[in-house]
């Protein structure tokens, strides 16, 4: 199995510790340098900020959902400006969901049949039927770089005969959603469900990769099952996947997350979690996790993350926006996704520089309990060592 010609794939770097990979593909839109993070525009706008802000930080690629920009704005309003982005104002590419996800999501709203899944539209309550055939023709309209196969989401949690279930329906999808992309010039990538169950995750790679994506995602992992279990699933499964094409991890993850499933050879990311956490004033620094919304902050002059050159770190103080989040300011979920998504940013960078560099395994040694620290327990004053 080879690079496609619709998704031109190089392997810039191998890390010979871990098999963490640096690899550059290519999309109608450019180039894409991985390991990468790609934050979620579900519906076509990040969450706090405009696409200027991703494309100042760097970003270049960001996620939007089928599902949620068929029920709004439409299609006929995407088909109008001619697709998501001259319409949201994005020059790089654009990934997008199937809808897959929300089968799982939204059980309520859903019932599912071979033919396709019905949903209960949360804009005017209409049915929405979702075919994979429906779901690549709304992501031809959208004019996504890369387009996802409709696949059957379940808990990971769940038991062998129902994933095993879900997973044939995902491979049966799988076919017709490749089949209706035709002529296309959009890349699209296929979606290995399974669970935690190692045979079936081993036999659902079998059939997709069998079928002939541009790339393969792994799905069905950041829905219930122990961040064990997500690694060690993460491991096996990227050792399934082609190694000469991209390898997505859907739904993942926190900074820590990242960092272990690049160690285990995936390329590609995306989570809510920069930007919902803004939400909350809870931020990511280069000494684990804060939340401003503790009265620990009150008076600290000191920036979030004084090792962080985004621009409300060289702005404010963290007593500043600690007030704002407190105060419920929108303003404040504003601030605290800027420098979230610098933080999601600068990681990857730093990643992608480690692997090229082979110096992977120090990165991963000074970082991975660093990531995984937060605030509950001590005031942030030092690096934690120097505290104990
Ligand atoms: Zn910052």
């Amino acid at each position: 199995m080879t690079a496609t010609h619709r998704l031109p794939f190089r392997i810039d770097a191998v890390d010979p510790w871990s098999g963490a990979r640096a690899t550059t593909l290519t999309t109608l839109h450019g180039a894409v340098e991985t390991p990468i993070f790609m934050p979620v525009a579900t519906q076509a706008i990040l969450r706090h900020v405009d696409t200027t802000v991703a494309t100042e930080l760097g970003y270049q690629v960001l996620l939007a959902n089928t599902y949620h920009l068929l029920l709004r704005p439409g299609t006929e309003v995407l088909q109008a400006f001619g697709g998501i982005h001259p319409f949201m104002k994005w020059e790089r590419s654009v990934l997008t969901d199937s809808g897959g996800f929300q089968i799982f999501s939204l059980p309520n709203h859903v019932s599912l049949s071979e033919e396709r899944a019905r949903f209960r539209s949360y804009v005017d309550g209409a049915w929405i039927d979702l075919s994979p055939e429906r779901s690549i023709e709304v992501q031809r309209t959208i004019g996504s770089d890369i387009m996802m196969v409709l696949d059957h989401c379940v808990s990971s949690t769940s038991d062998l005969a129902t994933t095993r279930k879900a997973l044939e329906l995902t491979t049966r999808w799988a076919k017709r959603s490749l089949d209706a992309r035709a002529d296309s010039p959009q890349a699209i990538f296929g979606i290995v469900q399974g669970g935690c169950f190692p045979e079936l995750r081993k036999e659902s790679a079998e059939q997709i990769v069998a079928l002939g994506f541009d790339g393969y995602a792994l799905g069905g992992l950041a829905v219930g099952e122990t961040k064990a279990e997500r690694e060690d699933t993460t491991e096996l499964a990227a050792k399934l996947l082609p190694a000469t094409q991209p390898r997505y991890l859907m739904g993942v993850g926190t900074p820590s997350d990242l960092l272990e499933a690049v160690r285990r050879g995936m390329d590609m990311f995306d989570c809510i979690i920069p930007t919902a956490l803004a939400s909350q004033g809870v931020c990511f620094t280069s000494r684990g996790k804060l939340d401003l919304r503790r009265g620990v902050y009150r008076l600290q002059e000191t920036p979030i993350d004084p090792l962080c050159p985004c621009s409300t770190c060289s702005r404010f103080s963290r007593a500043y926006v600690s007030h704002l989040v407190k105060t419920k300011e929108p303003v404040a979920a504003q601030l605290v996704s800027v420098h979230n998504l610098t933080f999601y940013r600068r990681l990857m960078a730093r990643m992608r520089e480690a692997i090229l560099s082979g110096t992977f395994r120090e990165l991963y040694s000074k970082e991975a309990e660093l990531l995984d620290s937060d605030d509950v327990d001590y005031p942030p004053v030092g690096p934690r060592k120097e505290r104990e």
